[in-house]
């Protein structure tokens, strides 16, 4: 297993073993950005709501800039003292350790509406740190199918299928075009949020369609309007699945994006077959891999990534030790990093094997090895991430950005 320090060591660490609920917390989220997932308080937990679940906040920022989200646990060694007033800390109960933390704050746009009266925050624009990720069609079509029994939807995913959660979003089952009306709304609330704090990077998001030219063409719809109303030339990432490689040269011939993030997920064929099953039948993995480096050949090496889910592998039933998802996890590093593309691996937590008393500590090993061993990766093949792209102010549950700039300050 291979150590990490500083920064990196402590947000690896917070987002491994999560923060338990303190009243503190409970108060920050006041003024805080609120976390999507409600706190849960686990069985025999002090519950001082008398709910069951309480609103914490969403994101912390460490004194050095260091960006970490906040996953509740009712287990964890790590809580939250203080006040908006005297300032926060983060304790950690086993050594004592005491760190000076601030929230990411509550800012007007999150109350404030359109001016035909829908909340900014329901008109697919969301922020972490300075990123901010458009995403006006969430629904994704691989909800709405099965092969033999299994759902085509990516097992970590919590989004859903184009339904009633997304009908103020205007999005409908089999219709590619974004309403008019939801662009425009989304345009308010752009402006406002820009207005509001400072945003570095604008990522285009949404769910898929089973067809990827159709997926592409909705995504060139967006990323015209988004052109047109980015009036401040923030750098724009296309966020969308693989789509064809005449669709992506378009994308660069206008100029629409800066940078291409196709999420492959899962390195291994194997992997991505069964953590990704409608990516793996509607666009296939080699597929995938190509869009990738066609990507590449238009906006060259370092302009393109791909998300990856780290952790999923340690689901009971992949039957797979933390060492062995780590080295094939670093087998795709190098395998992308060699054809150009900067893999970006985010943290997921396996959702069984909670009963295991390693439960922590193997998703901590995995995920410090695979940091680690990747960074020398990166540096081996030339390859940083980009500025335009994202940076430690929006790497809320990924580490690349932090482990580049730690390194940086100790040289
Ligand atoms: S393709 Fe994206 S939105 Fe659809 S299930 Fe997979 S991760 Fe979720």
């Amino acid at each position: 297993m291979i150590t990490l320090t500083g920064s990196p060591a402590l947000k690896v660490q917070v987002m491994c073993e999560g923060i338990r609920y303190t009243p503190a917390l409970g108060q920050a989220a006041v003024h805080s950005m609120p976390n999507y997932y409600p706190y849960r308080f686990k069985e025999g937990e002090h519950d001082p709501t008398g709910r069951g679940i309480a609103t914490i906040p969403y994101l912390i920022n460490t004194a050095d800039g260091t960006e970490i989200r906040i996953l509740g646990d009712g287990d964890s060694p790590w809580h939250v003292e203080g006040d908006a007033t005297q300032g926060y800390r983060l304790i950690d109960d086993r050594s004592g350790r005491s760190e000076p933390i601030e929230f990411e704050p509550l800012r007007p746009w999150l109350t404030q509406k359109t001016t035909d009266g829908l909340p900014f925050a329901q008109a697919g624009v969301t922020t972490h740190g300075d990123m901010l990720v458009i995403n006006v069609a969430p629904g994704c079509e691989y909800f709405l199918h099965k092969q033999d029994g299994v759902s085509m939807r990516c097992g970590f995913c919590a989004y859903g299928a184009p339904d009633e959660r997304t009908m103020h979003l205007g999005q409908k089952t089999g219709q590619v075009e974004i309403p008019p009306p939801t662009l425009e709304r989304m345009r308010e609330a752009l402006h406002a949020v820009i207005d509001q704090t400072e945003i570095r990077h604008i990522y285009l998001v949404g769910g898929s369609l089973t067809d990827a030219r159709k997926e592409g063409e909705r995504f060139l719809q967006l990323a015209r309007f988004v052109k047109q109303v980015n009036t401040r030339g923030i750098p724009v990432t296309l966020g969308s699945g693989s789509i064809p490689d005449d669709l992506i040269a378009q994308f660069h011939a206008e100029k629409l994006v800066q940078y291409v993030c196709f999420n492959l997920e899962m390195w291994s064929e194997p992997l991505f077959a069964k953590v990704c099953p409608g990516k793996n039948r509607y666009v296939g993995y080699q597929r995938w891999i190509e869009s990738l480096e066609t990507a590449v050949r238009h906006f060259g090496r370092g302009n393109v990534y791909s998300a990856m889910v780290a952790g999923i592998e340690l689901e009971p039933e992949h039957g797979m030790e933390w060492d062995e998802a780590a080295r094939i996890a670093l087998e795709g590093a190098e395998d992308l990093c060699g054809r150009g593309i900067i893999p970006i691996y985010s943290l997921v937590w396996p959702v069984g094997g909670r009963q295991r008393s390693d439960y922590h500590a193997r998703i901590r090993s995995y995920f410090e090895t695979l940091t680690a061993g990747y960074r020398e990766i990166r540096e081996r093949h030339g390859l940083a991430v980009s500025e335009g792209f994202m940076c430690h102010h929006c790497a809320y549950m990924q580490l690349e950005c932090d482990i580049d700039r730690a390194q940086l300050v100790a040289a």
